[in-house]
């Protein structure tokens, strides 16, 4: 195709990470019209969430300060993906006509429908509206209220901390070990500073009832202990939109969208997946904004060379650990492998803190780059994942 004949259209599903980061490097080319859907007219800096609830930042970006020149916002939903007609349907009654549909619709919360009163009662805090919900309750809360957080993975660690800092009165139920993710230096590092500020960790403990009040425990010894809960945050669990189930397209067996190495859907090589909504293989990369940056631009790379006719390259994305903020002072840098699994060594205290937050201002930063020169988004890797097929089996298809 020759620039500025039939530009191809691109319709990216979902302003996270991965999806304002994709629809920015597809400028790249200046024959692509891009399409960006999102439900809502800011991007949330799902990262801060924490904060946003506690009252220690905001989480809130207008997108005019994000996205590049031609990059049409939708503030709509996609609801079904109709690949014979190569349109995205949306609530709004609109369709889109696409050539190439970047899938990134991201991943949500979960309360468990096993856990009586969970799904009622406990508030979520992995998206906007329901974190916006968290905050107007811990508003009218007094401030000595127990406060219960769920899940002992890195969100619920966040979360926790962040109340504990502001004289809260916290429980973290961790359903098993505190910080699974981290190594043994790093947990412990996570254990000392939630037990220096009044956080009681009940780590083998499970949630297994929420009531308005309380919540009532299980954990192999005092089952069915109740444990007063003024306010009961939800931070355990994983889900994903089932857009692309709900569309007839294959997916893993939460709803991710099933892809090969270059993030093609194994049905379709014009729908293209990135960030938590993605399953690369069947083996997604860990749920991570960390990861959403490279898969959203790998993503918009594999779209381009398809448009170009040429073999879109396999993912590779070498990860060098994760980060676990302890309020605003404190954090645990631990570093890993590039495969993920965690060394024994981190770095504690304020300077993890400082570290967290360049990290946190990077991952909004990158994609305001990228708005400004397409294609300079870089990251590390490490080679092609082990267990992976080399390359893609797919057609290439040409618009
Ligand atoms: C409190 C908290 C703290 C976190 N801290 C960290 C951290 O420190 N480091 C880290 O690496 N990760 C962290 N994460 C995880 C990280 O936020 C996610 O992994 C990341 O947001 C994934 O990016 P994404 O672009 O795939 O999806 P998202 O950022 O979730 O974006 C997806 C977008 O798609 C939209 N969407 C959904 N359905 C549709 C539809 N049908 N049509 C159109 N749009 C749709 C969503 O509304 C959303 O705007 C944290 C998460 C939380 C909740």
């Amino acid at each position: 195709m020759s620039e500025h004949s039939n530009p191809s259209k691109v319709v990216v599903l979902g302003g996270g990470y991965a999806g304002t980061l994709a629809a920015n490097r597809l400028r790249t080319r200046a024959d692509v019209d891009i399409t960006l859907v999102n439900p809502r007219p800011e991007f949330v800096d799902r990262i801060r969430l924490h904060q946003f609830v506690a009252g220690t930042g905001d989480a809130a970006v207008d997108y005019a300060t994000l996205l590049g020149e031609g990059v049409r916002l939708a503030v709509d939903s996609a609801t079904r993906i109709d690949t014979v007609a190569r349109t995205v349907r949306l609530t709004s009654g609109r369709a889109l006509d696409y050539d190439y549909v970047i899938y990134a619709v991201g991943s949500t919360g979960v309360t468990p429908p096993s856990v009586a009163g969970a799904a009622e009662l406990a508030f979520p805090i992995a998206e906007f509206e329901s974190a916006r919900r968290l905050r107007a309750r811990l508003d009218e809360l007094p401030l000595d209220a127990p406060v219960t957080v769920v899940g002992g993975g890195l969100t619920g660690i966040e979360t926790a901390a962040e109340l504990a800092e502001q004289g809260r009165t916290v429980t973290l139920v961790c359903g098993g070990t505190l910080a699974p993710s981290l190594s043994a230096p790093g947990r412990r590092s996570v254990a000392k500073w939630l037990s220096r500020h009044g956080v009681a960790v009940l780590e083998a403990a499970v949630v297994t009832e929420v009531r308005p009040d309380a919540v009532v425990l299980a954990d192999g010894v005092a089952d069915g202990a109740v444990r007063p809960s003024a306010l009961t945050i939800w931070t355990a669990g994983f889900g994903v939109p089932q857009l692309a189930a709900e569309s007839g397209l294959r997916t893993d067996a939460l709803g991710r969208l099933l892809t090969d190495e270059t993030l093609t859907s194994v049905d379709d090589d014009r729908v293209v997946a990135a960030g938590d909504a993605a399953a690369p293989s069947g083996q997604p990369l860990r749920m991570s904004c960390y990861a959403a940056g490279p898969l959203g631009a790998q993503a918009a790379d594999t779209v381009l060379s398809r448009i170009e006719g040429t073999d879109p390259a396999v993912i590779d994305v070498a990860f060098s650990g994760s980060c676990v903020s302890l309020g605003r002072r404190a954090a645990v840098r631990q570093l890993a492998r590039k495969d993920d699994s965690a060394v024994n060594v981190y770095v504690g205290g304020r300077m993890g803190a400082r570290i967290k937050e360049v990290t946190c201002k990077f991952a909004v930063w990158k994609i305001r780059r990228e708005a400004r020169r397409p294609g300079s988004f870089i990251w590390p890797k490490g080679g092609p994942r082990p267990e992976q097929p080399a390359s893609a089996s797919h057609e290439v298809t040409s618009s």
